[in-house]
């Protein structure tokens, strides 16, 4: 589980996180909902330490987010990222994409990452396309292949940055298919994404972000139903 406590974040002057206190729960999936520039792909990148914060703390599993190498390093492989543009490597197949961090940094060996990632293929219906490139596919097929290759480092949680918002329209659902498959497996996932249909479906609670911070955390039955602020109700009439 994923605790943050009064995190904070300022890019110069602009204040983008305003003390971010909450909880992901182990096997919860969280929806992050919120206007553009709200403050919800910096808490995610802050979690990964891709953004280092400024001040509160985050923690993994009781251990702290910080710069340790060996920490870092650690609970990046414990938490998968899949982002808006796939940000597959381009100069390689499927499955050396899928085997490249497992080689790297787990030492698999060949043989045993390259059986994992048939798996892991297989389960995002892409094990037709191990031998193409990234170029080679279209933009669902890149995203479910970049969604195994974050599984691929057998994390415990998985977060999602708009996963969708790039994809065609009917690449949506494929995409969304594989994230709800995920989420039955009892995976731990924090989703930023504009798909109230998947928020209302899948999440366990949905957290609103309002300039920086959160404005409303609640159960997607109650989130949907009895919108708490006239702000949020107008938010989900323009994505529903
Ligand atoms: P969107 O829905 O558009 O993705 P968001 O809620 O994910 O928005 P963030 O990307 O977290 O918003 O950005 C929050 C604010 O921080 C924005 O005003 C953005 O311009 C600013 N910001 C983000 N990253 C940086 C950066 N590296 N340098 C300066 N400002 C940044
Ligand atoms: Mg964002």
């Amino acid at each position: 589980f994923i605790v943050t406590e009064r995190v904070c974040k300022a890019f110069g002057t602009q204040q983008v996180l305003r003390d971010v206190s909450t909880v992901f729960n182990t096997g919860e999936v969280s929806v992050i909902i919120g206007a553009s520039g709200s403050g919800k792909s910096t808490l995610l990148r802050a979690i990964n330490r891709l953004e280092p914060h400024d001040s509160g703390c985050i923690r993994i599993d009781g251990v702290e987010v910080s710069d340790d190498p060996a920490t870092l390093q650690r609970q990046r492989s414990e938490v998968g990222m899949v982002f808006q543009q796939f940000n597959l490597f381009g100069h390689m197949s499927v499955l050396d994409n899928l085997t490249l961090a497992p080689r790297r940094i787990r030492r698999t060996p060949r043989a045993q990452a390259n059986e994992q990632a048939m798996t892991l293929l297989r389960r995002v219906g892409m094990h037709a396309h191990v031998h193409k490139y990234p170029w080679q596919l279209s933009g669902g097929q890149q995203q479910r292949v970049a969604i195994a290759r974050a599984l691929a480092m057998q994390p415990r949680v998985m977060l999602f940055d708009e996963p969708t918002s790039a994809l065609d329209p009917e690449m949506v659902q494929e995409v969304l298919d594989v994230m709800r498959e995920l989420a039955r497996g009892g995976m731990t996932m924090v989703v930023v994404t504009h798909e109230m249909g998947f928020a209302r479906e899948v999440a366990d609670r949905v957290l609103f972000f309002d300039q920086g911070g959160i404005a409303h955390d609640a159960a997607p039955a109650e989130f949907f139903e009895y919108p708490a602020s006239e702000r949020i109700r107008a938010f989900i009439g323009r994505m529903s």
